[in-house]
């Protein structure tokens, strides 16, 4: 999750909005829990830092180094590893977010976006393939494709509707948040 600490001496507006944001990080959380992102990339000292605390993979082509999402660090509070969380982390702004730095957004309809999100989620939980992170999953939904004629009705009938709720998100996110992608994109800038 961003960094959004609120710095003394700020008008006090700029203060109340850099709270609001950190407040709708905390109980937002869709970066770190695999419902936007699947991977997070790491430098290499990023990832000897960290490596007892977040199970990394490493690209055997490439020695990229990343972690899955869901996030093992993330908990209830937030970021578990806040103070030495990677760079790509701490630089890491959605578009809600930055509205609502910007003030340009109010902070419960910001959490009333993340909400929405959260049904969709859900819904998609329940019936997507079993799997641990959601972002694979429901790759391998679209890669599975539809089920053919043996499966049965009801069987396509769940698929549609399955692929429908996902479409939705996916534009719900783009709209609101971000695109959904495997690895986290360059940070977006600060506004
Ligand atoms: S390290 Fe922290 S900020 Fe980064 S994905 Fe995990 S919980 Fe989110
Ligand atoms: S998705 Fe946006 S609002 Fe939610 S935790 Fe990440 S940066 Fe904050």
């Amino acid at each position: 999750m961003p960094d959004t600490p609120a710095p003394a001496l700020v008008p006090r507006s700029r203060s109340k909005r850099a709270e609001d944001a950190a407040s709708l990080c905390v109980s937002c959380g869709l970066c770190c829990d695999g419902t936007l992102f699947g991977f997070v990339p790491v430098t290499d000292h990023e990832a000897e830092q960290l490596k007892h605390r977040l199970p990394m993979l490493r690209d055997p082509e490439s020695g990229e180094s990343t972690f899955s999402q869901s996030c093992v660090a993330l908990g209830p509070g937030g970021c578990g590893v806040y103070e030495d969380r990677p760079v790509v982390c701490s630089s890491y702004k959605c578009s809600l977010l930055r509205r609502v730095n910007a003030g340009e957004l109010d902070r419960d309809d910001g959490l009333d976006v993340v909400d929405r999100i959260r049904v969709l989620v859900g819904r998609l939980d329940a019936v997507l393939p079993p799997g641990k992170s959601f972002w694979p999953r429901t790759q391998e939904l679209r890669d599975t494709g539809e089920p053919n004629d043996d499966a049965g009705e009801e069987a396509r009938r769940i698929f549609a509707a399955t692929l429908l709720d996902l479409n939705v998100l996916d534009r719900i996110l783009e709209t609101e948040i971000d695109e959904r992608l495997g690895s986290i994109p360059e940070a977006a800038p600060a506004t």
